[in-house]
């Protein structure tokens, strides 16, 4: 069996950065969309999120659900769910779609995702557009200089 297959036949786990709050979903996702709005900006403090769309809805909090707290904008579908201690971005329902949403950095492995796309595009930071990253040298750590 390909690691993919192997991978999409189960589950995946995830879990915050303090790790008080730990769940497990269906590895099957429909979209895994790295979004550029401007409340995805503000939210993450970066130029971009990446957010899975679930296919199965099969959520199971293993533990720390009651640390679960979410943020709904006033005004437009928009939400963010996230651990009380430590603020890491958690998975949440979407009122837009009702479908359960799955930061991907918050994931031990690797999703299997049937579609990638980049969204709202027109609204990235000029500091964070793909060809200026593209153009930046990287390094394991910090810079030698820095
Ligand atoms: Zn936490
Ligand atoms: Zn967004």
């Amino acid at each position: 069996m390909s690691q993919d297959a192997e991978a999409a036949a189960g589950k995946i786990g995830g879990q915050c950065l303090c790790g008080a709050v730990a769940f497990e979903i269906d590895n099957d996702f429909r979209f895994l969309f790295y979004c550029y709005c401007e409340q995805c900006r503000r939210l993450s403090g970066s130029a971009h999120i990446a957010n899975l769309s679930s296919e199965t809805n099969s959520l199971v909090w293993l533990r720390g659900q009651n640390l679960v707290k979410r943020f709904d904008l006033p005004g437009r579908n928009f939400s963010k769910a996230f651990c009380q201690t430590c603020a890491s971005p958690l998975p949440y329902m979407s009122n837009e779609t009702g479908r359960i949403i799955v930061p991907a950095g918050c994931l031990e492995g690797e999703p299997v995702a049937k579609a990638n796309a980049r969204i709202f595009t027109h609204e990235a930071p000029h500091w964070a557009e793909p060809q200026i990253l593209a153009r930046l040298p990287g390094y394991r750590g910090y810079p030698p200089d820095y």
